[in-house]
C-alpha cells in the first residue's frame, strides 16, 4: 500500500494526481477463508484489522450487505468518551478511548480524532450524585474525569443557558478527552488496512444463512453464494437477532431507531460535546459549522432505517432551553440507524452455543466511541477463545442475573 503522506501528496500534485491506488480492492469471495466477519461497520472492520495487526490472521473475509460504513458507523453523531460507571465498562471504553488519540497513525490514515472534552450536564439532584459517584469510581477505573460545578460549567461552554426554568444546569461530568472523530473516515481507514493485509472486504453481499455440522460452524450463505469458514464472527449491530436466529440461538437484544440531525452551518460557537441526559439531548459543532443533534431512541422496535418528525421536535425543544440560540437555526438534515439495545445497556461479547461462531453486539446508542477497543478485544477472543476484556460481557450474564448496568451512564445519550 501506498503511505499517505506530506511528500505523497506533493508528488501526486506535480502528476494530476495519477499515482494513487484505490483505498480497498473489491475482490470475488473465496470459497473458504479461516475467518468469516459479518458487517462491514467499524465494530466489524476493528476485528478483522486486529486479527491481522496482533494475531497474523490475515484469510479472513468482512461481508456486508451494502456499502462499508453504510450502517450505524456512518450515521452516528461520533460522540467518545470512556467516563462509564461500571468497572468492565471502563475498562473497554478507555482502551478504545486510548487507541483513538493513535489511531490515524496506526492505520496511516487521518480520521481526525478530536479530544475537545465531553460534558454531561448534571440537571437535577439525582444526577448530580449521579455523576459524583461516577467521578469517584473513573477515578479508581484510572479514567480521568472530573465533577465541576454550574459555574466551571458556564466558563467551559459560554452559550449555555446555565439558569433554565425547569431544569438548571447544576453541575457536570467533564472528560476533558473525550471528544469525537470522523466516523466514515474510521470505517475508511480500517478497511484500507485490512485490504492490504490481504483480507477480503465483500459488499453488496447479504448473509442469509449459517450453515453448521455437528454443532459446529462452517460458513455462511450469501448472495453471491455458499462461502466456508472455520470461525464466524457477528457483528451486525440492529441486525443481530436476525443473524443468531439464521444460526439457531436468540439475544437479549431489542432493534430501535435512533436519529440525528445538523442545523445550516454558523460560525464556530461551541468547541465542545455537550450531553444533557435530563432533557434528552446532545451537541457539538462539526468541523463544517453544523450543529450536530442528537436524542433518544424510538419507543418501539423497528427496522426503519430513517427520522420522524416528532422526534426532531422533542430533542430541539428539549435543547432550545439550555441552548437558546439554537432556536435561530435552520435544520438541514435528519437522518436514523437500528441500534441494538440489551436490557442493561452494555454490549455483547461472546461465545455463542454455536461452536467457532462469535457475536458482537448490543453497543446500542453509544458504540462509535467502543470501536477500536471492541475490535481489539473481540479479535482477541475469536483468536484464542478469551480475552480479559469480553469476560463480563456474555450473552448469558441475563440468564444469570450479572448484569453490567450502564443505564445512568448509557441509557439516553451516547
Ligand atoms: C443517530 C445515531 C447517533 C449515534 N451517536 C453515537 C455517538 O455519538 N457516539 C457513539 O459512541 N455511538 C453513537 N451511536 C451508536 C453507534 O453508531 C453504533 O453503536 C456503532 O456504529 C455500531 O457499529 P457496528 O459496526 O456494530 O454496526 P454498523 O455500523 O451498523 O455495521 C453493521 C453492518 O452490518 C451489515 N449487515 C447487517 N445484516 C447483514 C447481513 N445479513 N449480511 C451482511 N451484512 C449485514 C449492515 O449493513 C451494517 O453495515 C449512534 C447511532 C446512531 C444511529
Amino acid at each position: 500500500m501506498k503511505r499517505y503522506s506530506v511528500f505523497a501528496i506533493a508528488r501526486e500534485a506535480l502528476r494530476q494526481h495519477q499515482g494513487w491506488n484505490r483505498a480497498w480492492a473489491s475482490p470475488e469471495p473465496r470459497s473458504k477463508y479461516d475467518v468469516i466477519i459479518v458487517g462491514a461497520g467499524g465494530h466489524g472492520l476493528a476485528t478483522a484489522y486486529y486479527l491481522g495487526k496482533n494475531f497474523g490472521i490475515t484469510n479472513v473475509a468482512v461481508i456486508e450487505k451494502g456499502w462499508l460504513g453504510g450502517g450505524n458507523t456512518g450515521r452516528n453523531t461520533t460522540i467518545i468518551r470512556s467516563n462509564y460507571l461500571q468497572d468492565p465498562s471502563a475498562a473497554i471504553y478507555e482502551k478504545s478511548r486510548s487507541l483513538y488519540e493513535t489511531m490515524s497513525q496506526d492505520l496511516n490514515y487521518n480520521v481526525m480524532f478530536s479530544p475537545r472534552g465531553v460534558l454531561m450536564l448534571a440537571q437535577t439532584e439525582h444526577e448530580v450524585r449521579g455523576y459524583k459517584r461516577t467521578a469517584q469510581a473513573n477515578a479508581l477505573q484510572g479514567v480521568t474525569t472530573e465533577f465541576v460545578d454550574a459555574k466551571r460549567v458556564k466558563e467551559i461552554c459560554p452559550i449555555m443557558n446555565t439558569d433554565g426554568p425547569r431544569y438548571p444546569v447544576l453541575g457536570g461530568l467533564w472528560q476533558a478527552r473525550g471528544g469525537t472523530a470522523r466516523h466514515d473516515a474510521v470505517a475508511w481507514g480500517y478497511a484500507r488496512a485490512c485490504s492490504d493485509m490481504g483480507m477480503h472486504i465483500i459488499q453488496q453481499c447479504e448473509v442469509k444463512g449459517v450453515t453448521t455440522d455437528g454443532g459446529k460452524v462452517t460458513g455462511v450463505s450469501t448472495t453471491k453464494g455458499d462461502i466456508g469458514c472455520d470461525k464466524l464472527g457477528m457483528v451486525v449491530a440492529g441486525h443481530a437477532s436476525h443473524l443468531a436466529q439464521m444460526a439457531g440461538f436468540q439475544l437479549p437484544i431489542e432493534s430501535v431507531a435512533l436519529q440525528a440531525l445538523v442545523s445550516e452551518p454558523i460560525k464556530p460557537c461551541m468547541d465542545i460535546v455537550v450531553m444533557a441526559n435530563t432533557v434528552h439531548g446532545y451537541l457539538s459543532q462539526s468541523d463544517k459549522g453544523e450543529m450536530v443533534i442528537g436524542g433518544g431512541t424510538d419507543g418501539y422496535n423497528n427496522y426503519t432505517q430513517r427520522g420522524s418528525f416528532h422526534h426532531v421536535e422533542e430533542t430541539v425543544r428539549a435543547l432550545v432551553e439550555t441552548f437558546p440560540m439554537l432556536a435561530q437555526l435552520k435544520m438541514l438534515r435528519q437522518w436514523g440507524g437500528i441500534v441494538d439495545v440489551t436490557g442493561d445497556r452494555s454490549p455483547i461479547l461472546s461465545k455463542t452455543p454455536v461452536d467457532g461462531c462469535f457475536v458482537n453486539c448490543g453497543w446500542g446508542t453509544g458504540g462509535f466511541k467502543a470501536i477500536p477497543g471492541s475490535g481489539w478485544a473481540m479479535a482477541e477472543l475469536m483468536a484464542k477463545g478469551h480475552s480479559p476484556l469480553t469476560e463480563e460481557f456474555t450473552m448469558n450474564r441475563f440468564r444469570h442475573g450479572k448484569f453490567i448496568d450502564e443505564s445512568v451512564a448509557a441509557g439516553v445519550a451516547h
